[in-house]
């Protein structure tokens, strides 16, 4: 069998960051089948879809790598791909229900239906359509349409449970009587999602669906209408829910939901992808930092777990950093230029310096803009404000070794050396050490004060030679 999977957002606003992870899981699945990856775009309800959002959920799709085989843009055997370009096919197959009895049109008021709810509550029964036209003759009805009556096309549901074989929650039952005669085709003629979805799948044979877990209401219903029309079934998968750190949906309360506003504050596509796909599937290995070409080979649908996810922002920050430490330093220092502000005094310095300070700095950063901090840190020369400072610096043996950098310093500089090596702090220290037999807390943290402003901080035989002896010599007059 052909793998032929789908994405079928709405373009009713942004590309939400749960619909990125069922796009994810679709093209993953596609992927490790040698199958297709389609996308559809799901625009019947017309008044809230708009190009504008189709056009910027593509654009984030395309950020994220997400390439499809068949789409309203690329074209395919199977289109048109954009529901409203389908809007024919809906009515010829609304048609050939109504005639094989297995739906019908109701011209029910919105009045009217809201009694029969009422009623359905007040005699304490499930408040389903009561089939006041379920078995209207369907001359009388085409008699009211020629005269300008508009009814809705409802499905005839039938009495039976429903069992569905999901690939991520087992056997799940739908026990009969869950829904009525719902609405398939709207008055205006524009179809309903339960509908144009099974409608669109079949026609271009979908093999397996993959969505979340709140559509399974819907699934019921769409188990009817390959029932009635005889199409085979797909493959269902329903993944589990997103939720917040307080268990609820999640939504914009907890943050930034739309995958533009992560491309915006500068997350990388392999780690927004890395994390989404985690929240829902685990690696055979456990690993938690990889790369979706990684991961294609061995993307298994056994993998998918029944239980909610909870979104933790601060896993998908680091996750970003762990991406970012993958690359070498070239990388790093070609991608991370165009996010240090062009007044950080990193750009002024040469690339062996630049190298150095990306080695150095990667592993405190979750973002290239991170950076910034670190490059202003490294020609400040302000002390730090804070109690350790004033503590150390009121330590006994501060001055003694103060006056001995200070010097050493001001050798070099009068030398016209500009930046110190490695081996020149190794030198100095062990001078403080075995010369002025200073140990313990002043040796190590003295010696950083004097050097760096602060009482902490990176390894200071890497850090040393990154720093200008004008800037160290700055710094030393202040303690
Ligand atoms: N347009 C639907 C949505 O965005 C698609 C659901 C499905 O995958 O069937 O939720």
């Amino acid at each position: 069998m052909t793998v032929r999977v789908r994405f079928a957002p709405s373009p009713t606003g942004y590309l939400h960051i749960g619909g990125l992870r069922t796009a994810l899981y679709n093209y993953l699945f596609a992927k490790a089948n040698e199958g297709q990856y389609i996308l559809r775009i799901e625009d019947t309800d017309l008044e809230r879809s708009t190009r504008e959002f189709e056009q910027k959920q593509i654009d984030d799709m395309k950020w994220a790598g997400l390439e499809w085989n068949e789409g309203p843009d690329v074209g395919g055997d199977y289109g048109p791909y954009r529901q409203s370009d389908r809007l024919d096919i809906y009515k010829e197959y609304a048609e050939k229900l109504i005639s094989e009895g297995k739906a019908f049109y109701c011209f029910c008021t919105d009045e009217e239906l809201q009694a029969m709810k009422d009623k359905a509550m007040e005699e304490n029964r499930d408040p389903h359509y009561d089939g006041t036209y379920r078995d209207y003759p369907i001359e009388k009805a085409k008699e009211r349409i020629a005269n300008g009556e508009k009814p809705v096309v409802r499905f005839k549901v039938p009495i039976k449970s429903y069992v569905l074989k999901d690939l991520v929650r087992g056997e799940v039952t739908f026990p009969e009587n869950m829904v009525g005669d719902f609405v398939i085709m709207r008055s205006s003629g524009l179809p309903v999602y339960n509908f144009c979805c099974v409608v669109d799948d079949a026609l271009m044979k979908i093999s397996h669906v993959f969505r979340g877990e709140d559509h399974l209401n819907n699934t019921l219903r769409q188990l009817m209408i390959y029932e009635a029309f005889g199409f085979d079934l797909p493959e269902f998968g329903h993944t589990s829910l997103l939720i917040g750190e307080d268990r609820q949906k999640l939504s914009k309360r907890h943050g930034a939901t739309s995958v533009t506003q992560y491309r915006e504050t500068n997350y990388l596509p392999v780690a927004l992808n890395n994390y989404l796909c985690l929240l829902g599937w685990s690696h055979p290995d456990e690993k938690d930092v990889f790369t979706l070409e990684e991961i294609i080979p061995i993307f298994d649908t056994k993998r998918f777990s029944k239980s909610s996810a909870i979104y933790d922002i601060e896993k998908l920050k680091f996750i970003n950093g762990a991406h970012i430490k993958e690359k070498s330093n070239e990388t790093i220092l070609e991608e991370a230029k165009s996010f240090i502000e062009s007044d950080n005094p990193f750009h002024n310095q040469s690339k062996e310096w630049q190298l150095g300070f990306i080695e150095l700095f990667k592993k405190y950063i979750n973002f290239y803009v991170d950076f910034n901090q670190y490059g202003k840190k490294v020609f400040d020369s302000k002390l730090s404000d804070d109690d350790e400072v004033k503590e150390i610096a009121a330590l006994e043996a501060m001055p003694t070794i103060k006056s001995y950098l200070q010097k050493v310093i001001e050798e070099k500089l009068a030398a016209g050396e500009h930046y110190p090596t490695s081996e020149d702090f190794q030198g100095w220290t062990n001078h403080v050490k075995k010369e002025l037999k200073i140990k313990g807390k002043p040796l190590f943290k003295g010696i950083r004060l004097v050097l760096t402003g602060e009482t902490q901080g990176p390894e200071l035989k890497d850090l040393i030679p990154l720093t200008p002896y004008k800037v160290i010599a700055e710094r030393i007059k202040l303690i």
